[in-house]
């Protein structure tokens, strides 16, 4: 029987098959833990006298709570003592129970989600679970990957199983060729404002179409990233050559690599196979996006007015941006702009923000950051030069970490600040209490820190707007 991505990975890892009464029993083949959401299920291990039934299957970094800027000494300012006391407490419990970290000392460390695929230890057709939402990111790989609460952590640690239901499934069909200065983050920002921030509750997204198939690795991982934001459990996009390419050499890459791409190649959504549910949308109606509210599905395109509000929330939601239905959203002054998180760190994001910034100034009045997703990341920028170009335009260089997505390590807008950030979640006071949040694509944050404004980014890609 023709079955679908999700059902072949999912078949694969069954461990129990739910019952009406009982849910799935799932084998989890990777674990990624955090400061945030680990430290809590360790004591819960340790008081029942358990140990980590599979450190080896488990890999830990510091990325939420740490600060992204040094001291003149060197050292790390952590915004408060509690944040100091999560790092600390995670790596005691990963050196006690022999967990790979890549703590201070790593070449590896960054964001989670950002260096499981950099060390090669996600990939296609497995099962992976993280104590954070956007562990999505990791379904570009053709990997089953969801985020979990604490206790689930703690069910992890101590049995690398999982009780869950089986989703159902939606295929989200985008083809044709998307225009010239559209990205990825515009794709999945038309997607949920498409299907809505309910409309992949419980289902796993499979992302499907010749946009997907002609995207890298980094734009691939932009697009599961939010599929969260559409509600979904997971995110899945099938593997091939460009996600062989990507992973051959990496520390955790199979050393038979050739039998191991032979049996990637069958994680594919056999012809005849069916979707419960099946979205199609052409590449060619998809402009660059931007959010006017406070939640991802608030989302249109940044040359279009801002639509009327549907609800009493959508209604309380427009009076927090500070927006009224019918007015345009470019032109709107902005006071911050953040370029990082796991959505939007990475090579090809710092590359094309750097584009538009380079030989410019960001302007007077607003404060511009940028933020490494990894350690490796920001080695290979400086080595770019894109350091120097940030620097250069008034821009402030950071150490990798989550910073602003959640502004847990202080860096945070102040009350009523505008921020264009490249972050997946704009609800209110995410980013500092009473910041008010767009999400965008990193060129739409870079062309705003040069003009002050929100500005549709293809005036600088492609010349847009520009008399013949
Ligand atoms: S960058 Fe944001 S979404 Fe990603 S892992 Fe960090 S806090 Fe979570």
């Amino acid at each position: 029987m023709p079955k679908t991505l999700f059902d072949k990975v999912w078949q694969h890892h069954v461990v129990v098959p739910e019952t009406a009464s009982q849910p799935a029993t799932l084998y989890i083949d990777l674990h990624l833990i955090h400061e945030v959401t680990s430290p809590q299920a360790f004591t819960v291990l340790k008081d029942r006298g358990q140990k980590v039934r599979r450190p080896d299957r488990t890999l830990a970094t510091i990325d939420h709570s740490t600060p992204t800027l040094l001291n003149e000494d060197g050292s790390r300012p952590f915004v408060t003592a509690q944040a100091e006391t999560q790092v600390k407490t995670l790596l005691a419990n990963v050196k006690e129970h022999g967990i790979e970290v890549h703590g201070w000392e790593s070449e590896n460390r960054g964001i989670v989600h950002v260096m499981g695929p950099e060390l090669g230890a996600t990939r296609p057709g497995m099962t992976i679970v993280c104590g954070d939402s956007h562990t999505s990111t990791h379904g570009a790989f053709g990997a089953i990957a969801f985020g979990i609460g604490t206790t689930q952590v703690g069910h992890v640690l101590a049995n690398q199983c999982i009780l869950m239901r089986k989703p159902k499934t939606m295929a989200i069909h985008v083809d044709g060729e998307l225009e010239e200065g559209v990205t990825a983050k515009d794709v999945i920002l038309a997607i949920i404002a498409q299907i809505g921030v309910g409309g992949g509750t419980g289902y796993a997204l499979e992302y499907c179409g010749s946009v997907f198939e002609s995207m890298s690795m980094d734009e691939r991982m932009t697009v599961c990233n939010m599929s969260i934001e559409a509600g979904a459990r997971c995110g899945m996009i099938a593997p091939d050559q460009t996600t062989y390419d990507y992973l051959e050499g990496r520390k955790f890459a199979p050393a038979e690599y050739a039998a191991a791409m032979k049996d990637w190649a069958s994680l594919k959504t056999d012809q005849g196979a069916s979707y419960d549910k099946e979205v199609f949308m052409k590449a060619e109606d998809i402009r660059p996006m931007v959010t006017y509210g406070t939640h991802p599905g608030m989302a249109m395109p940044i040359d279009a007015m801002v639509p009327a509000a549907a609800d009493e929330a959508e209604i309380a939601a427009l009076k927090y941006m500070g927006v009224t239905a019918g007015q345009p959203i470019e032109g709107m002054k902005v006071d911050r702009v953040f370029i990082g998180s796991c959505t939007n760190s990475r090579m090809d994001d710092l590359r094309a923000a750097a584009g538009i910034m380079e030989g410019a100034k960001v302007v007077d009045d607003l404060i511009a950051i940028v933020v490494p997703g990894s350690e490796l990341i920001k080695k290979q920028a400086e080595a770019e030069g894109l350091h120097e170009i940030f620097i250069e335009s008034g821009a402030q260089w950071r150490e990798p970490g989550c910073s602003m997505c959640i502004a847990m390590n202080g860096d945070k807008a102040a009350p009523g600040e505008l921020v264009v950030s490249t972050s997946n979640r704009n609800f209110a006071g995410r980013q500092g209490p009473g910041a008010r949040t767009v999400l965008a694509s990193p060129e739409t944050a870079a062309a705003a820190a040069i003009t002050g404004v929100i500005t549709d980014p293809r005036v600088f890609t492609v010349g847009f707007g520009e008399e013949e």
